[in-house]
Order: C-alpha cells, then structure tokens, then sequence
C-alpha cells in the first residue's frame, strides 16, 4: 500500500474527532416543524403589490387592486392554518429594537440550530452580505456540510427586514424548496425574531398548476378530455377513483398543494383538478375566486420576507412582461448548477398531434364544429408527416413539414378568434372557453416561432429545432432557445442582486464555464470576503453585469475520506449494455464493500443489465430504480446497509443517505449528453463556430457537473467514508479527463482495484 492511502483500518479515523458534528443542516434528529409557510398575521398592512395578470403558466390572474387588498387583510380563509403567528410589522415589531449586525445574527442562528461556526460558513454569509450591500451578483460554491442555506438565508432575512423588500429563493428540487420551508426558516426565523426586532416571515410560491383549483372541484368547468379512458373501462375507472380521491382531500387541504397530497395522483388525474396561469378564469371573475389557494399562495409571498420558489417560475417571471413572482430586490438561485437547463425548459415549446387534437376537443365544446375539426385535421397531419420523418435536429424543413405547421398555424387562429375575447358569459361557458383558448394560443404561438426559425439559415437561428421521439411517446416537434444567457442576463442579472450558488459551480477549478452559460462575462478576482461594502469599488455602469465568484470550500477532509479510484485497466465502454468486465469488476467491488453501493449508470439500459447481473452472482440485496418509487427504493437502502440500489439520472441528484448504508458510489462511464442530443449538439457547433472550445464546453460541462453531483452522494456528514468508483477509463487517459478530473472534490486518487477493495473490505469491517 503506498504511504498515503488513507489507513481506514485504525479505529479512530471512523470516528468523527471533535470539529466533525454534523452542520446543522446535516442534523439527523431534526423533525420538520408543523409551522410553515409564515406569511404575516391577518392585520399586516400589505407591503407590496402583485401586478394584475395572466402569467404565462405562472401563478396566472390575481384579483383586482381591491380585492388583493382584501384578500391581503384577510389572511385566513382556506390558508387560514398556514398563516400561523409570526413576527409580523403590525403584530410584533418592536421598534425599540435596532437589528443586530450580520455577523450577530449568523452566531445567534447557528447557535440556535445546534451547530457550531465555519469558516465557510461565515465567509460565505459575510460575500452574500457584501453583493446585498454592492449590488454586485455573487457565484458562490459552498460544498457540502458548509451549512450554505444559512449562510444565505440570515443575510437575506436581514435585508428584507430592514429594507422592507422580499428576497426570492429559488431552488431546483422540491427537497431542497421543503427543507428551507419546513425546516431551516422556522428554525431561523424563530431564532433571529429578537434580533430583529420582529420575527421574519416566509412563503412558498409554485405555478398555477400546481394548487387545486377550486373552480374545477365546484364542477364549473368541463372535463379534460382524456383519450386513454375513452377507451380502457380500466383506465376510466382508475382516473375516477384518482380524481374522487382529490375531491376528499379538497375539503382536508388548507393549502391545495399538490405536494401535499400523500400518496400523490397520476398527472392526468391531476390535470382534472387544476388549471394554468393561462387556463384560469382570473380571481375576478371566478366565483370561488376569494378562497382560491393559488391566489392566497400569492397573497402570501406578496407579504413575505422571504419567498421560496423554483426555478420554472423565476424563468417565468423573467420571460413574461406579467410578474408572476411578487415585487423583489434580490434572488438567491440555490442549486445554480440546474439554472441553464430550467430555463432553457421554460423557454422552450412542443408540437404533437396528439396535444392539438386535445385542443380541437377543447374547442369542439366553444365554437363551431367545422372550425374545430380544421384544427382536429391539421393535428392528425402532423402526426403523419412526423412518422415519416428521423427523430434529431430538422435543417431545411420538408414542404409537407412546413405545409403542416402553416396548417396548425391558420386553424389555431381560426379557432383563437372563433374563440374571442373574454366577454360577458356565465362560469361554466367562460371557464370552458378559457380551458380552449390557452393551449390553442400556445399551439399557434409555437407554429408560429417554428415557422419563423425554418426561415432563418440554421447557422443564424436563435432556436434549435428538432424531432423527438423518446421513450416510446408518439413523436413531437420540439423547440429550445441556442442559449439563455442573454435572457439572464438581461432580464435576471440585469434587473436585481442575483446570488448563484451550489456545492458545485467551479468547473475545471474555474466559474467562467458556467458564467458564460448564465451570460456573464469571465471572472474577475473575488473580494477579500471580510471587505466592508463600503471599502468596495461600485459596481461599473457599463453594460457588463458585475459579479465575483468565491469558493468557500467545504468542512470535509476529502483526502482523507474518501478515495476516487478510475479502474483505468477497463476498456472504454461501448454502446451495447455494459461490457463484461464492466460487471466483474463492479461485482468484485460491491463485495468488497459488503453492499453498501448506490451504482450511478448512464442509462436504464445499463442500471437494468447491472441489477440483474449482479442479482445471480451476489447474496446482498440489489433494488433497481423504477421497481417502486424512488423515495421508497431510497428508504429501503438507506435502512438496510447490505442492499445496494442502481438507478440513473435522478439518483444522481436526489440521494441523501449519510451513514454507513453508502459506502461505495460506482458510475459506469462519463456522463457526457447523447452525441444524438440536439441541443446539445447545437450548442457545441454554435461554440466551435465563433472559436471556442464547443465539446469542452457544453458535453465538458455537461459530464463535469453530473460527476461532482454524482461524486456529492458519497460524504454527506464529516463522518462518512467510502470510495468513488468511475469504471470509465477516459477520465484518467483522456485530454480532458484532467478538467472532469478539477471539477471534482480533492478525494485520495487511485487506480489500482486491490488498494480500493482493501479499503472497502476494511470499511465493511469496521462498520460492523
Ligand atoms: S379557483 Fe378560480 S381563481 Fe383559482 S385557479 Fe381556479 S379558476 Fe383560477
């Protein structure tokens, strides 16, 4: 054994010594509070308006100016229980109180979450303070166990109280948006109210779509048609129970939160029982409008010291000229890492026949048959002409593609107008209209956009294009924005204080790859982070957002924790299933390490062949990702330490499991984008085409970011040991196997399969 393996066969090194407690974020004890979603008492003044409008897919209509100052005064109704007795600037200010200083507060939080100081931590909290102070945006990696949502949080808290302004908080994940909503702003905000002078209130704010609409249960508006159960009894008689189902829990619910509702519902059911931003009747108009839970969710952020969001609905907000997100100074995008991808989504649209046919459906009920039959036809044309054409990227449109989408075009039109406007009707008529109108506008607006990208050189398009047909779905006419920096830039960057951050943002060691998507120019050198705001240069006036990027580093001694061994003796993985001796050595390796595995593969492909095979040669337990829901699959894992579970794409991501159970993360080839994948093929052309490094870029980033999230499910407390496993030899002996290579924590490196089962055998036997 060379003289640096870390020696995981003396006791002590499995015990945490006495600067590894867990951060508080890490607290395993913790149990979400019951207090959540904060939003002010009744009585609190409104502090800020929510613009009138239909968003998008946002949150969509609100109330008049009236009635949002009623609904602002009320504060009760449905959400009644949500709005539980907090600090508030009617009910508890105290004005004798001058809020104590960032640093106060941070000790005064940290102390109350049961944590102790870091120096993450604290130099993290102090930069977010100075960009709040400057004005300046800030890209911070935090790793994990720095206890970096406190280090957000407190100084945004501190800034909304004292600037009387919302912050937004946006995240990727619904775990993250609970653990900040159920956990970390109770906590904080019953720990920081003294200093503050009151206790700060917060919110939860999600698109339209995903409240139940009230409207729909009352029976106001029609059915969404649903092709499978209008022909499978089976199915029609599920959907029933389902929706059934959603109709109890209607009368239960204080929030209307989809998430809420345990166990969940299919999306078709689901679409039954709720509606867009686009689809609703507006809170004016509705006669259940003044109990609506998406409008008191808006009421609620609109009164909100701090408002938790995703990232769909902060890409809304800054892609539509209506505001779905309540009036705010300063954003803070938690896991940053996720930003360009959930915008490009939102940014994006879909052609399907089967979606146009469902809007003639919708029509058929609103406007003359004829008329909706066009649109029936122009649908079933574009089925036909799609299955005659290859999925990927469409360059010179065919004239029957283009001939099929001026068709779309001019029978959504047709029915747009037969449609109208909003006029003066009953529920039941206006509501049906509404349920029409909004996804035929989005068919025309999207024929539209296609039409005028086919007319466009491919070279100069700002859209890719391209024909899907995954996972044996019918297939659609997919379109992306090429990049959304300059949307970032423009409308995110450019109109607030942004903070960025993420357990992994620094690419290669460097924040410009990543920068450059978001549409920031490169970086320039960090403030010391103990610099006062006012020792700061202002920012520059000229067009150039300004930003510093800052690497808190993280608590963890990866060197001496966890082991990164590139089984280099492998042959490259090939493009049928996973080679032989691909399944010999991650058999070997799962032995040494007595289960304890979570396998990241690259496909379900690979994850299913890897499960079965490693079934009939092991005694250990194997779970395979789509055999029950994932949280259970990831319970019954995280319980049983012997069980290894394998899965992809949202595993590599969404695991959590501290502790013994996960001693060995094994992934089966670099994850680089499918060369098939358009838009990332688009990407990577349009780069190499202006001089740039197109494959480093966008397939490098792409790999770079999925491996250190991958890399992030090994070490989840200071305590936890264990090896990362890539059996993908290119990331030792390709060129750029040096960037992946930066982009990941400073574990021990090896290559050599004895010294990497020698320390699994040891840590299986320590653990007991
Ligand atoms: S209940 Fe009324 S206001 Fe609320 S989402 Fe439904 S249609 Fe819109």
């Amino acid at each position: 054994m060379p003289a640096s393996v870390p020696n995981w066969s003396v006791p002590d090194v499995f015990e945490p010594d006495g600067t590894e407690e867990l951060p508080p974020e890490l607290t395993r004890s913790s149990e979400p509070t019951s207090d959540t979603r904060t939003a002010g008492s009744a009585d609190e003044p409104p502090r800020r308006d929510l613009t009138s409008g239909s968003g998008a897919d946002g949150t969509g209509p609100t109330s008049s100016g009236a009635e949002r100052q009623a609904g602002k005064g009320s504060g009760t109704g449905k959400s009644g229980g949500t709005t539980k007795g907090t600090g508030t600037a009617a009910a508890g200010i105290r004005t004798d109180v001058e809020p104590a200083d960032l640093s106060t507060l941070l000790s005064v939080a940290v102390a109350a979450v049961g944590g102790s100081e870091r120096d993450g931590q604290t130099a993290m909290a102090e930069a977010v303070g100075n960009a709040i102070e400057s004005g300046e945006h800030l890209a911070v990696q935090a790793g994990t166990g720095t206890g970096k949502s406190l280090a957000y949080l407190v100084p945004a808290i501190r800034h909304a109280v004292t600037a009387h302004t919302t912050v937004v908080v946006s995240t990727a994940t619904i775990a993250l948006q609970r653990q900040l909503v159920d956990r970390d702003l109770p906590r904080l905000a019953d720990a920081l109210a003294d200093s503050l002078g009151r206790r700060p209130t917060f919110a939860i704010l999600k698109g339209r779509r995903n409240y139940l609409c009230l409207n729909r249960i009352h029976g106001n508006a029609p059915d969404e048609p649903d092709e499978g159960a209008l022909f499978d009894a089976f199915a029609a008689s599920s959907l029933e129970r389902e929706v059934r189902r959603v109709h109890d829990w209607a009368s239960d619910t204080e929030t209307g939160d989809r998430d809420e509702l345990v166990p969940g519902v299919s999306e078709r059911a689901w679409r039954q029982v709720s509606v867009t931003g686009n689809e609703c009747l507006g809170a004016h108009r509705c006669p259940v409008g003044s109990d609506c839970f998406a409008e008191q969710a808006r009421n609620e952020a609109g009164r909100a010291d701090i408002v938790v969001t995703n990232h769909a609905l902060l890409a809304i907000d800054a892609l539509d000229d209506r505001p779905v997100l309540p009036e705010h100074d300063m954003v803070v995008v938690d896991e940053a890492h996720d930003l360009v991808d959930r915008v490009t989504t939102a940014a994006g649209g879909e052609l399907s026949g089967n979606a146009i046919k469902q809007a003639a459906r919708k029509c058929g009920r609103a406007v003359e048959e004829e008329i909706a039959d066009r649109l029936n036809e122009a649908g079933e044309g574009l089925e036909f002409v799609l299955g005659e054409l290859e999925p990927g990227r469409v360059g010179e449109p065919s004239h029957q593609l283009s001939a099929a989408l001026s068709g779309i075009r001019d029978a959504a039109s047709a029915c747009v107008n037969a449609l109208g406007p909003e006029q003066r009707e009953d529920v039941e008529s206006g509501s049906a209209r509404k349920l029409a109108l909004a996804p035929t506008q989005e068919i025309q607006d999207t024929a539209i956009r296609l039409l005028d990208g086919f007319e466009e050189p491919e070279q100069d398009r700002r859209d890719v294009i391209w024909i899907s047909a995954e996972n044996n779905r019918p297939p659609s006419l997919q379109v992306a924005p090429l990049g959304v920096g300059g949307l970032l830039r423009e409308r995110l960057f450019g109109q607030r204080t942004t903070v960025l951050t993420s357990a992994t943002l620094a690419l290669g060691g460097s924040f410009d790859t990543l920068a450059s998507q978001w549409g920031l120019p490169p970086q320039r050198e960090a403030k010391p982070a103990t610099d006062t705001a006012t020792a700061q240069e202002p920012p520059s006036d000229d067009s150039e957002p300004s930003w510093v990027g800052l690497d808190v580093g993280s608590p963890f001694d990866y060197p001496r924790s966890g082991i990164l061994y590139v089984a280099r003796h492998l042959p490259k993985p090939g493009r049928d299933g996973l080679p032989d001796a691909y399944l010999d050595e991650l058999t070997e390796l799962v032995t040494a390490a007595g289960g304890r595995t979570l396998g990241l593969f690259s496909s379900m492909r690979a994850a299913r062949q890897a499960s079965e095979q490693l079934r009939e040669r092991l005694s250990t337990p194997v779970l395979c990702q789509g055999e029950d829901s994932t949280s259970q699959l990831v319970g019954s894992f995280a319980e049983d330490p012997a069980t290894s579970l394998f899965g992809t794409l949202s595993l590599w991501q969404g695991v959590d499991v501290p502790g013994q159970s996960l001693q060995l993360v094994v992934m089966d080839r670099i994850p680089f984008p499918r060369p098939d994948d358009p838009l990332a093929s688009a990407r990577q052309q349009a780069i190499s085409a202006r001089g740039g490094n197109g494959f480093i870029t966008v397939a490098g980033t792409h790999a770079a970011l999925l491996l250190a999230q991958g890399a992030g499910r090994l070490l989840r407390s200071a305590a936890d040991r264990g090896v990362i496993a890539i059996l993908d030899p290119r990331l030792s002996t390709a060129r750029y196997g040096g960037f992946l290579r930066a982009s990941l924590p400073p574990f021990w490196n090896t290559e050599n399969p004895e010294v990497v089962r020698g320390a699994l055998r040891r840590l299986d036997e320590a653990a007991g």
